[in-house]
């Protein structure tokens, strides 16, 4: 019998990975915005058409890149973020496995404009479904300018179910607000088809969660703070009148990196357990700082699951801590702290 086992065309492997990675236009904001930080810059710009089926424009002032490391970093596994795997234990930045570029290269067409602070001119690298059709140099500021365009237009079938307009620009607010909210210390600006949607200059976290999320919530926040040997807790908890019937305000950071954990969201409901109604959700954006070690986010490609050491000790400390917020602002009666 012939053998029949080939190894995959990198294109190929590329779109497979895509598939993982780059799920709808709010997959490839996240990734473009992340990369932007992980690059240092302080100011960051983001450009949506057609609710990113058209283009996803992100401009940083960050560090830049090298023309053969612009070129370098389309590649599959691609990063100068980790080199060895001890490094995944002490990961600070929020990329690190240097698939985003390579997987968004696969599905769009990519135009990169970049420059270091010692160059004198940028690089331009245009990119169509992983192949490389032109680079040149360029006049431009220090940092990063990547557009992507056209996303999936050569996977008709994911262009396809991408759902109505509104639900996609939907999940992209969504990953903004994440990542804008993880980032005070950022400038941000979002524009939508033309129009300036937000403008969040640099400033305090309770600034920039009522830049995102409105004025209402300038009267409804309660700080939390907390040290243990273990982790660090700090953010803000809502006034049980802040509390919804919908989800979607509960923010969890480990590490400054986004988080879903069913878990830890019941460490903070149960907090609030006779202050608002069974059925609605607690308003919070709670940043958990724990040693890299302790957790692994390298658990899906979006990071958005990571596994702790130590969970039972995080829920009772977080528990404790929303607690203690509550009735330090006499919200709750003074409960037997006893952690
Ligand atoms: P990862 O972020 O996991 O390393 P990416 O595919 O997102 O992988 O990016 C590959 C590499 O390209 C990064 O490690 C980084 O060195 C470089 N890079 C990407 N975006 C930027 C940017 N906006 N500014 C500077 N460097 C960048
Ligand atoms: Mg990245």
């Amino acid at each position: 019998m012939p053998d029949i086992i080939q190894l995959l065309s990198d294109h190929i492997a590329n779109q497979i990975a895509a598939g993982e990675v780059i799920q709808r236009p709010a997959s490839a904001v996240k990734e473009l915005l992340e990369n932007a930080i992980d690059a240092g810059a302080t100011e960051i710009q983001l450009i949506i058409k057609d609710s990113g089926k058209e283009l996803i424009q992100v401009i940083d002032n960050g560090k830049g890149m090298s023309p053969t490391d612009a070129r370098m970093s389309f590649e599959r596994h691609a990063t100068s973020k980790i080199r060895s795997i001890d490094d995944l234990f002490k990961i600070r930045t929020m990329g690190f496995r240097g698939e985003a570029l390579a997987s968004i290269a696969a599905v769009t067409q990519v135009e990169l404009k970049t420059r270091q602070a010692g160059s004198e001119v940028g690089s331009r690298i245009l990119i169509e479904g992983t192949e490389v059709k032109l680079q040149e140099a360029c006049a431009m500021n220090v940092g990063t300018n990547i557009s992507v365009k056209n996303l999936f237009f050569n996977v008709p079938a994911r262009r396809h179910f991408l759902k109505s307009p509104s639900t996609e620009f939907r999940h992209i607010l969504d990953e903004f607000t994440r990542v804008a909210l993880a980032y005070p210390g950022i400038g941000f600006r979002l524009i939508n088809n033309g129009t300036e949607q937000f403008h969040l200059t640099i400033g305090s976290l309770k600034q920039r969660v009522v830049g995102l999320l409105g004025n209402t919530y300038e009267k409804k926040l309660v700080p939390v703070e907390e040290n243990t040997e273990l982790l660090n807790i700090q953010g803000f908890i809502g006034k049980p009148d802040a509390a919804t019937r919908t989800r979607g305000m509960q923010f969890f950071f480990i590490n400054n990196r986004f988080i879903r954990n069913a878990y830890l969201h019941h460490a903070v409901v149960k907090a609030y357990e006779g202050l608002i109604e069974k059925e609605s959700f607690p308003f919070y954006v709670l940043f958990l700082e724990v040693d890299p070690a302790r957790v692994d986010v390298n658990v899906h490609p979006t990071k958005q699951e990571v596994k702790f050491e130590d969970d039972q000790m995080m829920y009772a400390y977080l528990n404790a801590a929303v607690k203690h917020a509550l009735a330090r602002y006499n919200i709750a009666p003074s409960l037997d702290f006893s952690l």
